[in-house]
This record gives C-alpha cells, structure tokens and sequence, in this order.
C-alpha cells in the first residue's frame, strides 16, 4: 500500500515550516520537490542514502529544488552507488548540471558520483518508472511548473508543485485518491497561485477523495484552519502537519 509523507509544508520563506516536499513510498520511493530547507527534514526521518528511486521537481524556483546539491553529496558521502533519476520539465538535464555544479563543484561529476539520470516530464506523455506512470500537467504559476500525477495499482496521487489550478491540472487530478495542492493565501493576493476557494472548485470537479493543503503563507494559515472548521464538506480537506503520514 503506498504511502506518503510530509518532509516539509511550508511555503518559500515560512520562518518556522520546511518547504514543501513528499516523500512517496510504493512500488518506488519517490522525492516530489527538493528545495533548500528540504535536505535537513529529510534527514531527520530517513538516513538511507539508498532509499530514494527519484526526485520528481514541479518547477525551477529554490524552494523546490535548491536542496538537489545538498542531497546528491549526502547520498554520495554515505556511499551511493545506485543510480538516481531526476524527473522534471524542459530542460532538465541542463538545469541540473547547473546547479549541482554551482552547489558543490566536481562532486556529482559522472566520474566522481553515481549515476544521476536526468528524465524530461512533458505533458500529455506517460512516464512508466518500472510499475508506478507519470502524468503531468502546467498549472499557472509565475514560471513554469508541472502538476504530476502518480500511479500504481493501488491508489492515486496528486500534487500541485506551485501555482493555480486550470483545466489541465482538472483534468490531471480526476478520480485521484490524494491531491495534494499549494494553496498559499485564503483570499486572492497575488496571481500564479491557488486561493482556497480555487482548490476546492478543482478538487470537487475532478471528485477527489481527500485533499491535502501545503505551502500556506505563514500569516494565513490560521484563518484558513478556522475557515475549514467552520466548514462541513463532502470530500475532505486537510492541512497537515510536517511530518505526518497518509495512505493512499
Ligand atoms: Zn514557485
């Protein structure tokens, strides 16, 4: 039965949450998103330096995928010699060289590390990763950034990475057992992200099973748990905490 859990919640800059990421358990172990607060949370729940089959990032900003060079010398430093994949939009094999390059230089050179495989996500295209497919979707966000859908046999999983939802993302999250999705302010503040009312709508539309809400401005989240309290609804919708665990 596969599961996931909450390395981080939080959104960029929350002062006290790590930044958003799921660490998925099923058929593979899966990283979704790897920003800069990421590494340290991880630690402290999993010190496999074997354990992750891949990281799959929603999009280029640092809170979701600046903690890449951290993790990638760890894993070596403990004696990675399994390769890992790396799934994520355009250009990824060329952003990544980058930045664990720019992150500690020489270190995850293919003669010095092991294998880092990059694997460009495109959407409307399957990726099959042994028994577990792939699907993205963009969502509206200020750059670039895939939805991605997760599936195995036995269940479901949805996660936004960063932005608003549209008909695309609708689509990509129907029939989903979780969907987890960024919902940053309660109230519209400011575009490419998704409001509560905007993840709600979606996840009604595409009869989502239970919704998780990640990455929530710091100074919001309490009124939006007061707002869902005060709410009864069909499909349940959560705010988890860091370190939670949910099965699919
Ligand atoms: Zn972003």
């Amino acid at each position: 039965m596969a599961e996931i859990l909450f390395v981080g919640t939080g959104e960029a800059f929350d002062p006290r949450l790590p930044n958003t990421s799921l660490l998925y358990r099923g058929a593979l172990t899966l990283l979704l998103d790897c920003g800069y607060s990421v590494p340290h949370a991880l630690w402290s729940v999993m010190q496999d330096p074997d354990l992750l089959d891949a990281v799959v990032v929603s999009h280029g900003h640092a809170d979701h995928c600046f903690g890449l060079p951290a993790l990638c010398a760890w894993m070596r430093e403990h004696g990675r010699t399994r390769p890992l994949r790396v799934l994520g939009g355009t250009g990824v094999r060329d952003w990544l060289d980058r930045l664990l390059e720019l992150g500690y230089p020489g270190v995850c050179k293919p003669d010095r590390c092991f294998p880092i495989e990059a694997i460009e996500l495109v959407a409307e295209r399957t990726t099959e990763l042994e028994s577990v497919s792939l699907r993205v979707a963009a969502t509206s966000h200020s750059v670039p950034n895939l939805a991605v859908r997760v599936e195995e046999s036995d269940g479901v999983l949805c996660y936004s990475g960063d932005g608003a939802p549209n008909a695309s993302t609708a689509q990509l999250y129907r029939g989903a057992s979780v969907l987890v999705h960024e919902c940053c302010h309660v109230e519209a503040v400011r575009g490419g992200h998704a409001t509560l009312g905007d993840v709600l709508r979606v996840a009604e539309a595409a009869r989502v099973d239970r919704t998780y809400l990640v990455h929530v401005a710091s100074d919001d989240r309490a009124t939006l748990e007061s707002v869902l309290a005060s709410q009864a609804r069909r499909r349940p919708v959560f705010v988890p905490r860091t370190g939670e665990r949910v099965v699919i």
